[in-house]
């Protein structure tokens, strides 16, 4: 039983494949037949794409647009004027003519005969109770009474009629004068033809030219983009063409160039900047590594070793700190997210504090304050003071044991006045320059043992200028130099 069954569902399984295969087979042609119904839509849709896209298809093809109704227009116009003035001299000349004939005393019938014979043309004459008297061409059918004015058509010939009244013999009588137009249409027909022909060969170099001309003026586009393509981060420097003449994509490529300055004077700020940080920590980093490696070594059983290692960690670590907060205060400055807690408050009282601190961490200098009595003002007070406290350590920093440094606070009608001022090493006009960037420091006092990290300056021109504030400096080389913060009363 087994074996014959499966026998039976081998078969099955052949006879199901075939059905399979046919049935794929059957599959793939429909499937070609429908892609072939499909391809004009695929056509259709990748000119819609590309009309979509390219700037210069859509102008050419308004181009194009204008140009065609100009071309009906003046085509259909011309057949109008050129057909119309046909008919109508025709028309006048038979009505002309039949009128002056019927308008003689005595109507010479014979006249009337031969000139519709002449200009294969009908003229009927009927009483009032629509009777027919008389017809021209009486071997043929006549096309019968008819009011008014119009057009028929017989045996593909067209007739234009008009029904005018006269006066026969002193009696009135309707008579229908039918002008044959054919002539007059087959001309204008082949006016008509020749305008196409003309119209259409100059349209097609018309459309030639306008899809040749479009690649002249998008040129520079092109090229603005692939040079745009190739700027990145390695390539910063690329800058648009922007010679030749003055037109909006020279002002577009400008003011691209400009913008690309900008981009690129901030992104070659912010590596340096991001070099300068590495390398301000990879200092206080190393020389903890040194010390960690001496302890280890020595540090044990060698008390000085320990204590000098000690100190020299906790030094660097205190200035390790002091770095990674002022360059958090940049970012965060740089992105914008720097908060000010702004609040009114006695800067006298600030000053006062401020400097008693001083007193207590400095005794090599002498000190001096002029304060002035209660300044109020409306400000962030921390950020004051921490602007305050860099101007001083620099002025204490800068100064050699036993200089003078004085603190004074001055207001006048728009301004409250701080001014450190010290009788410091001074600066040449050079290191002045510079010291308000960041991570500038004079040569001189890069060999200093207390040099900072050179960004104290940068922190307290952002915290002054936050304020609407501004900071000037005056400086003497071997003299000193005097800082002074401007500092708006009015909010
Ligand atoms: P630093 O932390 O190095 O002091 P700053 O930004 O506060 O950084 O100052 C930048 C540089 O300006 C200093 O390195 C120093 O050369 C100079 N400078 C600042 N204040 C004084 C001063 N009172 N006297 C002399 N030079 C100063």
């Amino acid at each position: 039983m087994e074996p014959n069954t499966f026998i039976q569902l081998e078969g099955l399984d052949i006879f199901l494949k075939m059905k399979n295969e046919n049935e794929i087979k059957e599959h793939g042609n429909r499937k070609s037949i429908l892609k072939l119904f499909l391809l004009p839509i695929h056509f259709f849709r990748i000119i819609k794409e590309k009309i979509g896209f390219s700037i210069r298809l859509k102008l050419s093809l308004i181009y194009i647009r204008i140009l065609i109704s100009a071309m009906l227009l003046a085509g259909v116009g011309i057949i109008i004027i050129f057909g119309s003035t046909k008919i109508y001299n025709d028309f006048m000349y038979n009505y002309d003519t039949v009128s002056k004939i019927l308008a003689k005393e005595v109507i010479n019938y014979n006249d009337l005969e031969l000139h519709a014979q002449k200009n294969n043309s009908q003229i009927l004459i009927y009483d009032t109770d629509k009777k027919l008297l008389y017809s021209t061409k009486k071997d043929q059918p006549n096309f019968g009474y008819r009011n008014y004015v119009g057009i028929i058509n017989n045996e593909n010939n067209f007739f234009i009629y008009i029904n005018k009244r006269v006066l026969i013999s002193d009696q009135q009588m309707r008579v229908i004068i039918y002008t044959d137009i054919s002539n007059e249409l087959k001309e204008t027909l082949g006016l008509a033809k020749v305008i196409l022909y003309v119209l259409s060969t100059a349209l097609v170099f018309a459309i030639i030219s306008i899809f040749g001309s479009g690649k002249g003026v998008f040129r520079p586009i092109k090229e603005m983009t692939d040079t745009v393509r190739n700027i990145s981060e390695k390539n910063m420097n690329l800058r648009l063409n922007v010679s030749g003449s003055k037109d909006e994509l020279k002002d577009l490529a400008v003011t691209f160039n400009e913008m690309m300055n900008r981009i690129e004077d901030d992104y070659i700020r912010q590596k340096q900047f991001v070099s300068d940080a590495s390398h301000e920590l990879r200092t206080p980093i190393a020389v903890i590594q040194g010390y960690v490696d001496m302890l280890d070594r020595w540090g044990k059983s060698d008390k000085e070793v320990l204590q000098e290692s000690i100190d020299a960690i906790k030094n660097e670590s205190e200035s390790m700190k002091d770095l990674v907060y002022k360059l958090l205060f940049l970012a965060r400055n740089d992105k914008g997210t720097l908060v000010l807690e702004k609040e009114e408050f006695s800067l006298t009282e600030m000053l006062i504090e401020t400097t008693k601190e001083t007193q207590i961490i400095d005794n090599n200098h002498v000190l001096d304050f002029d304060i002035e009595e209660e300044v109020p003002l409306y400000g962030d007070r921390k950020r004051i003071k921490q602007a305050v406290r860099i101007l001083i350590d620099n002025a204490l920093k800068y100064t050699p044991k036993d200089g003078k440094i004085t603190i004074s606070l001055k207001t006048d009608q728009d301004y409250a006045k701080v001014s450190i001022m010290d009788t410091g090493i001074g600066m040449s006009n050079e290191e002045l320059s510079h010291i308000f960037d960041r991570f500038y420091r004079s040569d001189n006092s890069r060999t200093r043992e207390k040099g900072g990290h050179g960004l104290g300056l940068a922190i307290a021109k952002i915290i002054v200028l936050s304020h609407k504030g501004k900071i000037k400096v005056r400086s003497k080389k071997g003299s000193g130099s005097e800082f002074i913060l401007f500092l708006p009363l009015k909010e």
